[in-house]
């Protein structure tokens, strides 16, 4: 969606970042103290969701800029690391989580590259390896066409060796990533879904040939690539698609350039739900056999999970056997059944991820 209307927290200094961000959104912005301004302009809409993706407010992040991924206690975590520079998505996923997550939500840019820069330094600087994204409150690259923040994290990632940068998307916005000195450092990762789902659940994003052709010209670039199943829906025939999306994967990229690939299924909170029915009245994806999860999420029931899994894990090791296949938010009986073990180690899943961006990024082997 367009931003059609920017506000700007009146306590920020005028920068280049800002000077840039606000040439490319060609809106003048209102300057404004607080962030409730934002709220009531929102809030006043019939549609808030729709509102706030076309709202941008450009602030300084006033929390932790580097923050543990909050996981769960129940399902096996990765140990992810999350660089906070911004939220919400002007793209318009039905299953989005962001939709229910924030009260309102808002599209945020936190300004100040330099802040970013010394929460780095200090991440830099320990003798432990980190997998850091932003794409866990937005969409990392949704704002590579309008700010100078994605390649500023490439440039930056680019000269350290215990930390890897995944960036992940659902659009294409890579033109000005690939000429840059990368060091193997980031990773360039993509949500992927059937074309019949892309096209019935997630608007203003890129279809999945274009994404797979992103792919390949980051390859050519030298880039890592990673991919991610999540949300898989199921649905009459969707084995098989997922199957076909799987072989174009293999036809687009080659498998040593692919750091991992996630697996996940739809699972939502109740209120949700709601969102869904009022924004996307054709959307059919609430309506299956779901039970409630220990996490206080709808899951599919475990059977039919395992099922698609295993089709999907299977086909992935037809094209792929030594890939790192992982399951995000799972639990043992799933791993157990689909992978064969259970990373049952506090950080033992971390770990492994860890190896294989370590094997393929060049992070240092010795912080293993
Ligand atoms: S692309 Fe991601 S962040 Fe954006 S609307 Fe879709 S699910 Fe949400």
């Amino acid at each position: 969606m367009k931003i059609e209307t920017v506000f700007i927290d009146e306590a920020l200094p005028k920068t280049y970042e800002i000077d840039y961000l606000i040439s490319k959104v060609k809106s003048d912005p209102q300057k404004i103290k607080s962030i409730k301004t934002v709220y009531d302009f929102i809030n006043e809409c019939d549609d808030p969701i729709s509102k706030a993706k076309q709202t941008l407010y450009i602030t300084e992040n006033k929390g932790a800029v580097i923050r543990e991924c909050p996981g769960t206690s129940f399902y096996t975590c990765c140990d992810y690391t999350i660089l906070h520079t911004g939220t919400f998505c002007n793209m318009d996923c039905s299953y989005c989580i962001l939709q229910a997550y924030f009260h309102p939500p808002v599209l945020q840019y936190f300004a100040g590259l330099n802040t970013i820069a010394q929460s780095l330094k200090k991440i830099f600087n320990q003798q432990k390896l980190f997998r850091i994204g932003t794409g866990e409150y937005t969409d990392s690259l949704i704002w590579e066409k309008i700010s100078l923040l994605p390649k500023f994290l490439v440039e930056t990632f680019a000269k350290q060796n215990n930390c890897v940068l995944e960036l992940k998307t659902k659009t294409i916005n890579i033109e000005s990533l690939l000429p840059i000195d990368h060091n193997g450092k980031t990773i360039l990762s993509w949500s992927l879904n059937t074309p019949g789902i892309i096209n019935s659940q997630e608007r203003g994003t890129a279809s999945l040939r274009a994404r797979l052709d992103a792919a390949k010209r980051a390859e050519e670039k030298g880039f890592r690539l990673a991919f991610h199943f999540d949300p898989l829906i199921i649905y009459p025939g969707c084995e098989n698609q997922y199957k076909k999306v799987i072989k174009l994967i293999f036809q687009h990229v080659r498998k040593e350039s692919i750091v991992w690939i996630s697996i996940g299924s739809f699972r939502f909170m109740p209120k949700l739900k709601q969102i869904i029915e009022n924004r996307f009245k054709n959307s059919t994806i609430c309506y299956g056999e779901f039970i409630l999860g220990l996490d206080n999420k709808m899951r599919y029931f475990k059977p039919l999970r395992i099922k698609l899994y295993k089709e999907i894990i299977s086909c992935i090791k037809e094209y792929a056997p030594d890939l790192f296949v992982y399951f995000c938010m799972e639990d043992e009986e799933v791993w157990k059944k689909c992978m064969g073990f259970f990373p049952n180690e506090e950080g033992e899943l971390g770990h492994l991820l860890d190896r294989s961006a370590a094997k393929l990024c060049g992070l240092n082997p010795n912080l293993l």
